[in-house]
């Protein structure tokens, strides 16, 4: 039963859970609205990331709810990356100058369904699975939803969409709103395997984030609490080295052999996992406006889902939850200053971390393994512990500090250029000490 004074959340994921939290603890009346059933009774679904990879924004949003304890408690650190060549060593490479701070891998499910437990338990909030929003007017609040029982309609004050990459509110602001939206998918797509435990054990390091990197294809994989590892194969969807050029079980075979030798050994059911699991869509999604007057906005992927590469899409959705709670506050809960306010303080934070997540991928694909990019990193923490405060890496600063992701991008950027110059001065003292020394010989 709808009540027009109600607050609708759209998208019972991450970022919806945690915003009906935030909303209810300022004493508002919260529906939350959530196309599936009940994650907690049923099987996760297939094809969405298993685990992901939580840092210091998404882990700030939680302290401010109480749940940061409980959600950490099965987390696994990951201090630095483990790279995998074709033949040769491992190769360990820190996170930080220091080696000691993390980013912790997460069950996806486990983190949803403590929120949702969470937003559950707030005084104020419903929530009606199995409600698939399928229309909205946004500037009525009038929603229908597709049920079980048949179409349903629902009102409410403001209509928050957090449904995700593929929002149908962010659908419906396109139809009836003059929203503009621009969706730019990678050639490429994801699918995940699996590393089982080895007797009882984690197979490899779990106190990192493993990293295959092939030029033209990439595998990550992170540690699951049963000691298992997900891996992630990003590679491309077509082409003649791409998902769709290979398919029997001798080829899957010949080409993890191949490229990826010491997988075949630990992940028995690779070729089963690789025939079954689905070949996920990896892209960027941008829109304007996020809101409708008071009565309507985007947050989350909704609003801008971002490729995977940095590990912060989620980090960033519970930013924006984050953000929206201190807009409200700022303007005494007035939807009509506070969505505009919240739209103009994140958009150039998550336009930051689009572009720094596309630039991650040729990082972890191709940079890691090489020599130089290797060299530079150690460069870098001698740079950071040669300044502390002064000099900090982009890494450090979007996975451990909340400073504003457009202000990270801008402070990297000068910390490069002053870099450079540096470099680039004492190459031209060293080429003229040279040339002096040769002139004198
Ligand atoms: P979602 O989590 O997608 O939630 C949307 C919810 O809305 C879902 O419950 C959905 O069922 C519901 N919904 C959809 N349509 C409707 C409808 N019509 N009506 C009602 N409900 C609806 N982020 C990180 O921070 N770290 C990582 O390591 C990381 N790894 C990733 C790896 C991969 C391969 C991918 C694809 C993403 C990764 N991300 C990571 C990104 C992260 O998953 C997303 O940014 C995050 O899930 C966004 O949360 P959300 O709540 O906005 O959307």
């Amino acid at each position: 039963m709808s009540d027009p004074d109600e607050i609708a959340v759209v998208g019972a994921g991450l970022a919806g859970c945690l915003l009906a939290c935030f909303l209810a603890r300022r004493g508002l009346r919260v529906a939350l609205y959530e196309r599936r059933p009940d994650p907690r009774t049923g099987a996760v679904e297939r094809g969405r990331s298993i685990n992901l990879a939580l840092s210091e924004r998404g882990l700030d949003a939680l302290r401010r709810i109480g749940l940061d304890k409980q959600v950490m408690a099965d987390a696994l650190p990951m201090r630095g990356r483990v790279i995998h060549p074709v033949h040769g060593e491992l190769d360990f490479q820190p996170y930080s100058h220091d080696g000691q701070r993390a980013i912790n891998s997460i069950s996806r499910s486990a983190l949803n369904n403590a929120l949702l437990t969470a937003a559950a338990e707030q005084p104020g909030v419903r929530i009606a699975f199995d409600h698939r929003l399928t229309g909205l007017d946004p500037r009525t609040g009038e929603m229908t939803y597709e049920t079980p029982q048949g179409v349903v309609q629902e009102k409410a004050a403001v209509v928050l969409g957090a449904d995700g990459a593929g929002s149908a509110v962010r659908a419906q602001l396109l139809a009836h709103a003059g929203l503009t939206e621009s969706l730019d998918f990678l050639d490429y797509g994801y699918k995940e395997l699996r590393i089982p435990a080895r007797d009882g054990e984690f197979a490899l390091a779990p106190d990192a984030l493993h990293i295959w990197p092939r030029g033209t294809s990439m595998m990550i994989a992170l540690p699951n609490p049963d000691r298992s590892f997900t891996c992630t194969l990003f590679w491309p969807n077509s082409g003649t080295s791409s998902f769709a050029s290979i398919g029997s079980p001798a080829a899957i075979e010949r080409h993890f052999t191949e490229h990826y030798p010491d997988l075949i050994e630990l992940a028995p059911t690779l070729v089963e996992d690789y025939r079954h699991n689905p070949v996920g869509l990896l892209g960027t999604v941008r829109c304007t406006p996020w809101h409708v007057g008071g009565t309507a906005a985007l947050i989350g992927d909704a609003a801008h889902a971002i490729v995977p590469f940095y590990g912060q899409g989620a980090n960033c959705a519970f930013e924006d939850v984050v953000e929206l709670d201190r807009c409200l506050d700022e303007t005494a809960g007035d939807w009509t200053r506070a969505l505009p306010l919240y739209e103009e303080r994140r958009r150039d934070n998550t336009e930051a971390i689009a572009k720094m997540a596309l630039a991650n991928f040729v990082e972890m694909r191709d940079k890691v393994a090489s020599p130089v990019f290797q060299l530079q990193k150690k460069v870098e923490h001698a740079l950071e512990r040669a300044l502390p405060g002064r000099y900090v890496s982009r890494y450090e600063l979007v996975s451990f500090s909340t400073v504003p992701y457009a202000q990270v991008w801008r402070r990297v950027r000068r910390q490069h250029r002053v870099v450079g110059a540096a470099v680039g001065a004492g190459a031209l003292l060293a080429v003229g000490a040279l040339l002096k020394g040769r002139r004198g010989a």
